[in-house]
């Protein structure tokens, strides 16, 4: 196969990207699963936006605060001054966000925002945005979408990328001769045991970048999720108690159902908290209480949410729940500047998969879908402009060994194991540098917390 620009990966960055890459590219997005199974399609609390000019500063700083003053500043500053932007892109691809009974946008407010700054859509945010902007991509005719196609390597030489190699539906190998290659792959919630992502997102982008030595950064930076609904059965995804309950009132107690922490604090920080207390407890989980919440508002906005932990058992506008953290958002990932580009040549990486520093050592809650959109934006800008790209040499691809790509379990074992410890390295190495690093939850730590 032959292209102008590879994605691989269908969630809201890939297919962002493609919305604004030049008409006459013509584009190849491989996506591992069904085109909706990625995790933008899970995103529940919502998307911030910068509402006018006086939340600016206060923004900018709730970032920096979250993410420990670790952010790439120049990043935070573009990714707060495109917001806008890309909610009037979003919104004329028909993405619909919540509005008073004067029609204007709605804003709410979650943990670590100083002021309410996220639209959203009831509990389904990320939904309605990927669904709208599938269907734009759909009606292009310069994209073709591969579903159940798996990036298993891309091919290169002298740091430069010519493309990729595809297991394909059938189990076949084939290579994709791509101008530029965009890595849209999300994130690594598929190595841990507990992870509010889909299973099959395992940091397949990153283990490549091991390989050819494409740079990575801050890749022991992984968020775990302060609140997902407990469940003593092993189940294939945690379910997320959105972070925008807490913003909206509800409630986290202990076993005696005394409050232990502000609800409000950053994400590691609560997670934390959740830890040390069910130790202290000798519990798996804390309770919360969605009850402070009108029910009203609960049923409104939070229907997805109120319908999942009935069928589980929990009546929330009557009981609490029991939570419990899990793995849910990578930092770190694979190094790119301000425009996307990683540090090979014709080789991009957006959205969850990329590191333009922008959440530093933690998300702010919301920040994500933003970011993966303003940095896909860019990426397209970036090859739209692109003039005098090398040209593949084909002896490269003739010389490919597919017999190695062939056997499925043994790639991905190889391919995890790779990722997790380089994870573990780059932990150790930020441990000797930093004697008293209190560790938000990180890769080590998050590991052992998620399979207790
Ligand atoms: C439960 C949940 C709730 C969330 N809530 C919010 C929220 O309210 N607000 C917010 O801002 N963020 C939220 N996030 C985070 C946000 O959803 C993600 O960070 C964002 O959607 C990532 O988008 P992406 O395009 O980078 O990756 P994804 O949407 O995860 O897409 C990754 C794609 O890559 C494909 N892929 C992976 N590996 C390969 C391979 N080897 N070959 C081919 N294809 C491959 C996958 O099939 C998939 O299509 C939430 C995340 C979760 C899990």
């Amino acid at each position: 196969m032959k292209t102008d620009v590879l994605i691989v990966g269908s969630g809201c960055s890939g297919l962002y990207c493609a919305l604004q890459l030049p008409r006459d590219q013509q584009i190849t997005i491989v996506t591992k699963r069904d085109v909706e199974s990625s995790d933008s399609f899970l995103a529940q609390g919502g998307i911030c936006m910068l509402k006018d000019e006086s939340d600016y500063d206060s923004y900018f700083e709730d970032t920096l605060k979250a993410g420990h003053y670790e952010n790439d500043r120049e990043s935070v500053e573009i990714m707060i001054r495109s917001s806008r932007k890309v909610i009037q892109d979003l919104m004329s691809y028909g993405a619909d966000f919540a509005r008073d009974e004067n029609g204007e946008l709605m804003f709410t407010r979650e943990g670590a925002h100083s002021d309410k700054r996220i639209l959203f859509h009831e509990d389904v945010t990320g939904k309605e945005i990927t669904s709208k902007l599938l269907a734009q991509v759909r009606k292009l005719p310069n994209v073709t979408i591969f579903e159940y196609t798996v990036m298993v390597d891309i091919v290169c030489k002298d740091n430069v990328c010519y493309g990729a190699i595809l297991r394909m539906p059938d189990g076949t190998i084939e290579t994709v001769e791509a101008k530029n290659t965009v890595w849209a792959c999300g994130g690594i919630g598929g190595l841990y045991r507990h992870s509010t992502n889909f299973r099959h997102l395992t940091g397949d982008a990153l283990a490549i970048a091991l390989q050819h030595d494409v740079r990575l950064k801050d890749i022991n930076y992984v968020q775990v999720h302060p609140t997902t609904l407990y469940s003593p059965v092993e189940e294939e995804r945690s379910f997320l108690i959105s972070e925008s309950v807490r913003g909206e009132g509800a409630r986290l107690y202990d076993k005696n159902m005394n409050r232990f922490v502000d609800e409000l604090l950053p994400r590691d920080v609560v997670t934390q908290a959740i830890i040390d207390q069910m130790k202290k407890d000798h519990t798996d989980y804390v309770w919360e209480d969605l009850r402070p919440i009108p029910e009203e508002e609960l049923r409104t906005h939070f229907p997805n949410i109120v319908e999942y932990c009935s069928q589980k058992g929990y009546d929330v506008t009557k009981e609490c729940i029991p939570v419990v953290p899990a793995q849910h958002y990578f930092m770190g990932g694979v190094w790119v500047d301000h425009n996307s580009r990683t540090s090979m040549e014709q080789l991009y990486a957006v959205g969850e998969t990329a590191c333009n520093g922008v959440h530093g050592r933690n998300r702010l809650a919301s920040n994500s879908l933003l970011e993966s959109l303003v940095f896909a934006g860019r990426a397209a800008t970036q090859i739209g402009q692109q003039k005098d790209i090398p040209v593949a040499d084909h002896a490269l691809f003739e010389n490919i060994d597919a017999k190695r790509y062939m056997d499925h379990q043994t790639l991905s074992r190889e391919n995890h194991t790779r990722v997790r410890d380089a994870i573990a390295e780059a932990e150790l190495e930020q441990k000797e540098k930093q004697d008293s690093y209190s560790g938000a939850i990180d890769g080590l730590q998050g590991r052992r917390i998620l399979t207790v």
